[in-house]
């Protein structure tokens, strides 16, 4: 253990302990929310602690898209607002909630909880692909448009997703790509401009 943390309560070098698993989480974060919490009112450790809880004990995945929810199907997969003909894939539940918050897209999601990934052992029983698949049996889908990262495990799952679908007749889209709006033509990676070379639109 570190040797400033005997010299603290037990409680509060285990707390810093707990904190600093936590990703994004320095030793000095750590050390500045526990002290934080230390003076704030019990009421707010007591939130804190029950959110905690609850989210392990309350929240699973939805049965159809495997997006995090807490009954059987999500609030997305049991809206009659949305069009059930299109399945936007993403890797993460964090993904879903990025595209949501754009209010463009009106369809169903899938998460794959992670990408295929040869170098990290992730294989493609390993993520929800088979459950994908599934839901594209009963010729009720039109559409799916592949959203995962921009990476090369991003990558080489669309083309996996693409090779899989394309023989169903669906059609199979993907997120254009391009020079992210905001950003230099120097310092964009090669990758990045050849797509957005490569996606060109007439003018
Ligand atoms: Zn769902």
């Amino acid at each position: 253990m570190n040797q400033n943390l005997i010299l603290t309560a037990a409680a509060v070098s285990k707390l810093i302990q707990e904190l600093n698993k936590l990703p994004g989480i320095g030793p000095k974060s750590a050390q500045r929310l526990t002290y934080y919490l230390l003076r704030a009112p019990e009421e707010q450790s007591r939130l804190l602690a029950e959110a905690i809880l609850s989210l392990k004990q309350k929240v699973t995945l939805c049965s159809i898209c495997f997006n995090v929810t807490e009954s059987d199907l999500c609030l997305i997969c049991r809206s009659d607002h949305r069009q059930h003909s299109k399945i936007c894939v993403v890797e993460q539940p964090q993904d879903v909630l990025a595209l949501e918050h754009t209010r463009i897209y009106s369809g169903l999601y899938h998460v794959l909880h992670g990408a295929i990934s040869p170098t990290e052992g992730v294989g493609t029983g390993d993520i929800k692909i088979d459950e994908l698949m599934e839901r594209l049996q009963d010729g009720s889908i039109d559409e799916v448009i592949l959203a995962t990262n921009t990476n090369l495990e991003g990558e080489q799952t669309a083309m996996y997703l693409n090779k899989l679908i394309s023989p169903l007749g669906i059609r199979v889209t993907h997120l254009a790509r391009g020079l992210p709006f905001g950003s230099e033509l120097e310092y964009a990676d090669d990758v990045t401009l050849t797509r957005a070379l490569e996606g060109r639109q007439e003018f």
